[in-house]
């Protein structure tokens, strides 16, 4: 049900901007969902119909950008490209790091019908 909530979050912040400057509806919405985010696209892509039905977004075309997961190690400094959260630098095996990207969940941009 995670990506319900994620849908629903979206569909408030668009609502807001909408009514920010008293448009209509959304003509496009643009996604930022990194790889390692967490949020299954397909499952969104499921909630989403029925999650915005009668809104603002009922007719946006969507647009999803997936960032590839980047960390920095916290030992070595080294940066590397990781497909799970849990992955080690593969310099030096910490397990240690900061997630540089991937972990985005954001809307980039909406087009919004006036
Ligand atoms: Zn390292």
């Amino acid at each position: 049900m995670h990506e319900l909530s994620i849908a629903t979050s979206i569909l408030k912040t668009a609502e807001a901007e909408v009514a920010k400057i008293k448009g209509n509806n959304v003509e496009e919405i643009f996604l930022e969902i990194g790889k390692i985010s967490g949020v299954e696209i397909t499952s969104l892509e499921f909630v989403w119909d029925s999650c915005m039905k009668n809104t603002v977004l009922e007719k946006a075309k969507i647009h999803i950008t997936e960032p590839e997961g980047f960390a920095r190690c916290a030992e070595c400094n080294h940066e590397f490209k990781i497909s799970k959260i849990y992955d080690s630098c593969p310099k030096c095996n910490s397990p240690f790091k900061e997630i540089i990207t991937g972990q985005e969940m954001k809307i980039k941009k909406l087009i919004i019908e006036s």
